[in-house]
């Protein structure tokens, strides 16, 4: 069974993001990006897959602009196979990507595609659910535990009030959520290997999809300062101060 594992380049998890002073948008300007932690875990549970030989080969897929290429290596260095770059300098939305991601799917017919439940820089928590519905095919979102048995994929998914279970059949959808595993590092010779790993580069035109933008973002702002917390010397005083504030009765 071969794995497509789409993989986006965001804005490294450890930065904090700053607002353009016009407030069109994050500044990007010199800052690290990184490959969407969610998505690492969907490449390492493909791995993992294909360790336990239940899959035979791994593709990472990535939209964006060319340096998205980095990306793709890292997932290589970690053990993808091969790689799919559809290049653009273009925003592209969760809309759009998904319909490159069945494009790209029709053409490689994978058994599973995992991606990153969200992605850290939009937040917008789409593209998988819309994957699934435009293929047809069952999803399994927010995955904490997949296993794979003959052509059934069980999902344990982490819902609000609990652990939720569910049986798909391939081909099918999943996106990951945090506990489903600890991505490994690339080690150097696989990062060295991974140079050599194939890279297909394509466009958006290549797979007829127009990516133009259906949303416009009206202003982005940052977040409201917090106010300086207050000190107090015992729990009396604390429980006394939250009664005043009204949050305690
Ligand atoms: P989103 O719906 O934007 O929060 O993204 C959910 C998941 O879709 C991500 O974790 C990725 O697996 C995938 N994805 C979103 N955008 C891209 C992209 N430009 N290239 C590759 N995969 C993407």
């Amino acid at each position: 069974m071969k794995i497509l594992v789409p993989v986006k380049r965001v804005i490294d998890y450890n930065v904090k993001p700053r607002v353009k002073p016009d407030g069109t948008g994050v500044d990007l300007a010199n800052v690290k990006m990184s490959m969407n932690p969610f998505d690492e875990i969907a490449v390492e549970e493909a791995i993992r897959l294909k360790e336990k030989g239940a899959a035979t080969e791994i593709v990472a897929v990535s939209i964006g602009p060319a340096k998205a290429q980095e990306t793709l290596r890292t997932a290589l260095a970690m053990g993808a196979d091969r790689a799919i770059l559809i290049q653009t300098d273009d925003e592209v939305e969760p809309l759009a990507v998904a319909k490159l991601l069945k494009a790209v799917a029709d053409e490689e017919q994978p058994g599973l595609v995992i991606l990153g439940k969200q992605a850290i820089d939009d937040d917008s928590n789409q593209t998988g659910q819309m994957l699934a519905a435009m293929m047809g095919r069952p999803q399994g979102t927010f995955a904490s535990k997949v296993e794979l048995s003959g052509d059934t994929v069980t999902v344990t998914r982490e819902v609000d009030g609990g652990l939720e279970t569910v049986s798909l059949k391939t081909p099918a959808i999943v996106t990951t959520d945090l506990r489903l595993n600890e991505p490994r590092y690339a080690s150097l010779p696989n990062i060295m290997k991974a140079k050599s790993k194939p890279l297909a580069q394509k466009t958006p035109a290549d797979y007829g999809v127009d990516t133009a933008p259906r949303l416009k973002t009206l202003k982005v702002a940052e977040p409201p300062k917090r106010s300086a917390g207050v000190k107090v010397a015992d729990v009396d005083e604390l429980i006394a101060k939250l009664t005043n504030l009204g949050v305690v009765a």
